[in-house]
């Protein structure tokens, strides 16, 4: 029966290939959320060839929906022939800015060897192709499966997923009576199993200053100055504070093990000049400075912790500058999770990948944050995983393409997991 299934998926080469090509030339691009409809419909188009039901909901009211740019999400349904659980495969439809360097065209879905290029190819319009590549072999291999199907392609996954997975969620989508295993396909890899992804906070910090003539600045106070003090204790003291922190999560690269903290961006002082002014900056001492603080934390860590961390030091530099002001304000924060490696879908996932390549199936952890995020907390469901083909590093690169073969093994996995959890 295994190999029924598995010729299905290899005589489905072409299909693959195809999919994946139409599914790079429909320009999905976020900002401003393009598209999102036309793609939906084009999987909807396919998927209810194959006896799905389809439902196209829109996330009306989401941050960045608008008519002109309407958040489209579709779910497609297959039901069985008994009772049994559902497994949903949930992927992204929007890809991002395809941005300077390519030699290919970001849209054209060009196939040269192995690799399918575009922007999206990779993370993650290949992955959406694998799992619908693996379910249609599935169906065909074995019509009278018990349970359900789920796939759905949902929106605004690289701009937090509010207009995508989180209102699927609020709508009770991924509620476990509804959905009892969720397979993510971003670009782990295809012998690798992501468990779940680290925290994250973004916070602006503000100093506060009185502006005054640039001559005298002693008749103002510098928020710039005041902000160097910030970063001098963040450099001393966080830093190394936070690179001693490691976590028993697999965190891939490992780099990511420890508590990392980015700034993202400062700005003190005057506004830029537009492009093109060519006059002087007038001479003003800065009255604020801002900066925005990326911080990705780990299972381990609180969240009240890290925020409570960096009051701590914003005291510290306090206690040492008599007219020092400051303000935190919480722009983004999302919990770590992670999925526990005794949970089915990542047992028949791991025994898959097995099967297919002949080697054990690696556990990782994403550093950054993904839908799952969206699913755990929102939909309460843990019983979900990140697997695909795909590299992740050629995520939002020029030039980014996907590998036939990787697209192929992963829809072995996928048909195979499919076959364990809904066999009749
Ligand atoms: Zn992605």
């Amino acid at each position: 029966m295994t190999d029924t299934l598995l010729t299905e998926i290899d005589q489905r080469r072409e299909d693959l290939i195809r999919l994946t090509q139409d599914l790079i030339r429909i320009p999905t691009l976020n900002p401003p959320g393009q598209n999102y409809r036309q793609i939906c419909e084009y999987l909807a188009a396919r998927l209810m060839m194959h006896g799905f039901q389809v439902e196209f909901i829109r996330a009306e009211g989401a941050p960045g929906d608008s008519d002109a740019h309407p958040r489209w999400n579709l779910v497609a349904r297959l039901e069985g022939s008994a009772p049994g659980d559902c497994v949903h495969f949930n992927s992204h439809h929007d890809v991002v800015e395809v941005g300077h360097g390519w030699t290919r065209d970001p849209f054209g879905g060009e196939l040269d060897g192995d690799r399918i290029y575009g922007r999206g190819a990779c993370d993650m319009k290949g992955g959406l192709a694998a799992s619908v590549i693996a379910a249609e072999a599935f169906i065909a291999a074995r019509p009278d499966f018990r349970g359900a199907i789920e796939i759905s392609a949902t929106a605004d996954e690289e701009s937090g997923g509010y207009g995508g997975v989180a209102y699927l969620a609020q709508q009770g989508r991924f509620s476990p009576d509804v959905v009892q295993h969720v397979i993510i396909p971003e670009p782990l890899h295809k012998d690798r199993i992501c468990l779940g992804h680290r925290g994250v906070w973004w916070a602006e910090v503000e100093t506060k200053g009185r502006i005054a003539h640039g001559s005298m600045p002693f008749l103002g106070d510098s928020a710039i100055r005041h902000m160097g003090a910030v970063l001098h204790q963040i450099e001393t003291q966080l830093y190394p504070l936070l690179a001693t922190r490691h976590t028993a999560m697999p965190v891939v690269p490992e780099g990511a093990r420890a508590s990392t903290l980015n700034i993202n961006s400062i700005h003190g002082g005057e506004p830029e000049p537009e492009p093109g002014y060519t006059g002087l900056p007038a001479p003003c001492v800065a009255d604020r400075c801002r900066i925005i603080l990326d911080r990705r934390f780990l299972i381990e860590e609180d969240l009240a912790q890290v925020k409570g961390e960096l009051t701590a030091l914003l005291e510290r530099v306090k206690a040492e500058r008599p007219s020092f002001q400051y303000e935190i304000r919480d722009l983004f924060e999302v919990l770590p999770v992670m999925a526990d490696r005794d949970a089915p879908v990542v047992r028949s996932t791991a025994a898959a990948i097995e099967r297919v390549l002949a080697r054990e199936a690696e556990y990782v952890v994403s550093p950054g944050t993904y839908d799952q995020k969206h699913i755990d907390r929102i939909g309460r469901l843990h019983n979900c995983i990140a697997y695909g083909p795909g590299l992740l590093h050629l995520a939002h690169q020029p030039d980014e393409w996907v590998g036939v073969q990787d697209m192929l093994d992963s829809a072995r996995v996928m048909a195979l997991v499919l076959d364990d959890l809904l066999a009749p």
